[in-house]
């Protein structure tokens, strides 16, 4: 290691000048900061050497695992040979043409091009943008509106943290801003009361037409949401709720957006999200495991309706990033992917490793402290319960997922917590033995909790 790098008071460095995301920056600088040096597969390691199984993959993104080195030889090469160039004014690099047309081969049929931005949230941004030039371009410019989900994820940029339901990052910063609506989001377990999962699922999705019917058809653009909510919890929609938003929309002329930031790239043991729920979107935001987090990329699908009228009705869209299509995060970006499809990892989740967490996941559903252990792919949540029957949730929610995350932490294993469910999104590349292990620990972690709580 360099001596730029091997400083023994970085915590206080930190604690002196670097302002965290989603931190509570007075507590972190009292606790000192966890410095994370290093990753191999599905562990990551601390400055103290301690290792840990990263059951969260980075931040749902490490998908291909720690360590690639292929990857670090292909950004390599391509920063030798173009450390940058734009795709601004007729300009390309061979990177991004080659990510584009990879991007979109493994997408739904009707998904055929790609625009390139840094980060998920520029991918929300400009679906938001484009959604209102298409429907100028075709004659609904009054199409404005675009209704989400209470609870939902979509960035922290204004327009995507205002597409999210996050109450706490509204209250920062008057959000949501204007034309921007919420409708309830899909959580059974928390909301759908005394109706069955199916029953919960046409009803939430319904507010979407109760929604579209009180603002005017003729006012709405578009509908977003998150294929499984991610930082909401993991909350997984029961089966009746997709076709039911698909139908909705399709009848009501409303652009469908699935944002596949988490999602996509084999997280549901399918390339993205909308396959597994077999829907057709319109825009299709992506990020992370584009590149399993290596360089930042993100991007939007763009469907061929869509593209058809940008292409041939407007020209010029007055929009982009000065890293779309950056080379190097692309060349990073197309070592990941080839590795995603050498290695069969979309397969393998759906197939094998997928089902085998599945089952192990839900095993633990048994432990008294937990109502329900749902999973999708390699995406899992525990919901924590005082009363399993009655589906009684904490008083105090945040403690009691944050004690249990660390203890999980504290035994080597990252968890995260959204409130009282318990979020787990591993490396696409993780063994059945690495699962047990996860397991193992989680149910060290879920019993310490339950000793402290009686
Ligand atoms: N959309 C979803 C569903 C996300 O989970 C995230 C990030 O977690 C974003 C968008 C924003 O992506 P980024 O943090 O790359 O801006």
């Amino acid at each position: 290691m360099s001596d730029t790098y091997a400083r023994s008071n970085l915590a206080a460095i930190d604690a002196a000048h670097h302002l965290h995301p989603f931190s509570d920056m007075g507590k972190l600088n009292a606790d000192g900061t966890r410095i994370i040096q290093r990753g191999e597969g599905v562990y990551i390691w601390d400055s103290q050497g301690k290792r840990y199984l990263d059951g969260f993959a980075g931040l749902w993104c490490v998908n291909v695992g720690y360590g690639r080195k292929e990857i670090a030889d292909a950004v390599a090469r391509q920063m030798n040979e173009l450390p940058y160039y734009n795709t601004f004014f007729g300009t390309t690099t061979t990177p991004a043409t080659l990510l584009a047309e990879k991007v979109t081969s493994h997408a739904g049929p009707h998904f055929n091009h790609v625009f390139f931005t840094g980060s998920g949230s520029e991918a929300n941004d400009t679906w938001f943008r484009m959604a209102r030039v298409y429907w100028s371009a075709v004659g609904k410019p009054s199409k404005k509106i675009v209704i989400a989900r209470k609870n939902g994820y979509h960035g922290s940029t204004v327009a995507g943290a205002s597409l999210g339901g996050m109450k706490y990052m509204h209250e920062q910063g008057d959000l949501p801003i204007p034309g921007i609506e919420h409708i309830g989001q899909p959580y059974w377990y928390g909301e759908g009361g005394e109706l069955s999962p199916a029953e919960f699922g046409v009803k939430v999705a319904r507010e979407l037409e109760a929604k579209i019917d009180e603002l005017g058809e003729e006012n709405v653009s578009a509908f977003v949401a998150e294929p499984i909510q991610g930082a909401a919890g993991v909350i997984i929609p029961p089966a009746t709720y997709w076709p039911e938003i698909a139908r909705i929309c399709k009848s009501r002329n409303i652009l469908l957006v699935c944002d596949e930031v988490i999602c996509g790239f084999g997280r549901l043991g399918e390339w993205f999200g909308h396959q597994y729920y077999g829907v057709e979107p319109d825009f299709a935001p992506i990020a992370k495991g584009l590149s399993s987090g290596y360089l930042p990329i993100g991007g939007v699908l763009v469907s061929d309706r869509i593209a058809h009228v940008l292409i041939n009705e407007v020209g010029d869209f007055n929009h982009g990033f000065t890293y779309s299509g950056h080379p190097v995060c692309a060349a990073a970006a197309l070592e990941n992917l080839r590795i995603i499809e050498d290695e069969k990892l979309v397969e393998r989740v759906r197939d094998d490793i997928g089902p085998y967490f599945g089952k192990v996941w839900g095993a633990l559903g048994e432990h008294d402290l937990v109502g329900e252990a749902v999973s999708v792919g390699l995406m899992g949540a525990l919901q924590l319960t005082t009363d399993k029957a009655s589906r009684t949730r904490f008083e105090k929610p945040d403690a009691v997922g944050a004690l249990v995350r660390n203890n999980a932490l504290a035994n080597g294993l990252v968890l995260r917590a959204t409130g009282d469910r318990m979020l787990a999104s591993p490396p696409l590349v993780i063994t059945r033995e690495e699962v047990d292990e996860m397991a193992r620990i989680v149910k060290i972690a879920l019993g310490a909790a339950w000793k402290e709580l009686r």
